[in-house]
């Protein structure tokens, strides 16, 4: 007897794998355009990584569509914490995971979203034309028109035929200048985040120099180690214990100093896994030449390229430094879709990029910006067989315009800051 009819079946438009930082706009989205949405999360909890490894920090701009919501939504419910969203302030930006995860369930309180967590997408059925039929837990079945990637590690598109890539590629290979000569397939470095608090008799003794949210408390990016690949388990369990060993050290520094650790994040933080091979791979070249896209679905201001090297080598350096910051920048749709996979989005940090151009535009900010063009695009493919690749992009195009999302970096001043 084959395993999935012993599972439990459900069925809905759109489909959202992985409920994270790109994973719940998209829902979002999808659901404010009319869609019935499911969405299938590994984790205990919704959120993603600001509540699996305690990242409290928004690095990226610009705010707009349903990252602008959300800051607002945290702003109103943390007012004692939140120094306000300023531009180009680090210490200006962070939050607290507690008024992320309110927020969010604020924000998707009363729509036709169902929400699945501790159930892990382990299989996808597929159609003869590379399309999903379906996605499967352990215990359940999910069967929608269209899919959306928001998994962070690409493991629905790593189901299927679409190709994957993880880590550096040779320079040689989309001609960047930051890339090393021969590809080796490493990942930027792994942190263990915490939070310090300030102890009471300490009221008026110096400040940690990291990200602050108030006088009080800190966010800190603690022990930083290097993992060849983070998603072997084996790996990452003795990654964690160096973390952990490293942590207990600095720990005991800052209770010296008189601060405690008031949370430590639940896991050790991964920037970077496998990411898709889609239709167009955004590259280093195209960032610093300023390329524009007719299907552009954000805009990316305020970044870096800021890929915490492989090898421990500092990479901000004076030399490197200014060609770091990049000019404002375009995502285009191609980058989130391949012919492989009809109907699938990919949003978040798994979209189609360099390894170099992924240190970019993995920040939070810009995550959300794909989730919200995923969720839209699929329910406008969705609305037609859920074919993804046939999609009117004008349409998502004016769509997201009228969300609030900067689609062009074209567009004049910014007027959508926080
Ligand atoms: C140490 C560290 C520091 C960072 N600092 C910053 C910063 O200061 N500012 C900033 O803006 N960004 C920062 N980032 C980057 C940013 O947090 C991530 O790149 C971003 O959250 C990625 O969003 P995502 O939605 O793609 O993935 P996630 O937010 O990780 O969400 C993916 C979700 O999918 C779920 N999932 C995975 N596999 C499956 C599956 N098979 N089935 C079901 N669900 C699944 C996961 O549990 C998770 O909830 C940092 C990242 C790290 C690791």
């Amino acid at each position: 007897m084959s395993e999935t009819k012993t599972l439990k079946q459900y069925s809905a438009d759109v489909i959202v794998c992985g409920g994270g930082v790109a994973g719940l706009p998209a829902a979002l989205a999808a659901a404010r355009e009319g869609m019935r949405v499911i969405v299938v999360e590994k984790g205990a909890r919704i959120g993603g990584a600001p509540v699996n490894n305690l990242i409290q920090c928004f690095c990226g701009r610009p705010f707009h569509g349903i990252c602008l919501e959300l800051i607002r939504k945290m702003k109103a419910l943390s007012q004692d914490y939140m120094y306000g969203f300023e531009p180009r302030s680090q210490t200006k930006n962070c939050f607290r995971t507690g008024d992320y995860v309110v927020a969010w369930r604020q924000m998707l309180a009363g729509l036709p979203i169902q929400i699945f967590t501790e159930q892990e997408v382990k299989r996808a059925v597929l159609r003869a034309d590379g399309g999903i039929e379906r996605v499967e837990t352990d215990t359940a079945a999910f069967q929608g028109k269209a899919y959306i990637d928001a998994t962070g590690d690409a493991a629905l598109a790593a189901l299927t035929a679409c190709k994957l890539a993880m880590g550096r590629e040779a320079r040689s290979q989309y001609g960047e200048p930051f890339a090393p000569e021969k590809a080796d397939g490493a990942v930027q470095r792994c942190t263990l985040m915490y939070v310090l608090r300030r102890r009471r008799e300490n009221e008026y003794g110096p400040a940690p120099n990291w990200a602050e949210y108030s006088n009080e408390e800190y966010l800190m990016w603690g022990p930083t180690v290097v993992v060849k690949n983070p998603l072997d388990a084996e790996e990452m369990s003795e990654a964690t214990q160096k973390a952990y060993d490293l942590f207990l050290e600095q720990q005991k520094e800052w209770e010296e100093k008189g601060f405690f650790v008031a949370d430590v994040a639940p896991r050790l933080g991964v920037r970077e896994t496998r990411r898709i091979v889609g239709n167009h791979v955004l590259n280093a070249r195209e960032l610093l030449n300023g390329v524009r896209f007719p299907d552009a679905v954000t805009v990316v201001r305020d970044t870096a390229i800021d890929p915490w090297d492989p090898d421990g080598n500092p990479f901000h350096d004076q030399d490197k430094q200014e060609a770091c910051l990049l000019k404002p920048y375009e995502i285009p749709y191609a980058s989130m879709v391949t012919d492989a996979v009809p109907n699938m989005v990919v949003a978040g940090r798994c979209i189609s990029a360099t390894h170099i151009v992924n240190s970019s535009l993995r920040v939070m900010p810009l995550c959300m910006a794909t989730g919200q063009a995923a969720g839209i695009a699929a329910s406008i493919a969705s609305a037609a067989e859920g074919n993804a690749l046939k999609i009117d992009v004008r349409l998502l195009r004016e769509k997201l315009t009228e969300a609030g999302v900067r689609v062009s970096a074209d567009s004049g001043k910014d007027m959508f800051e926080g």
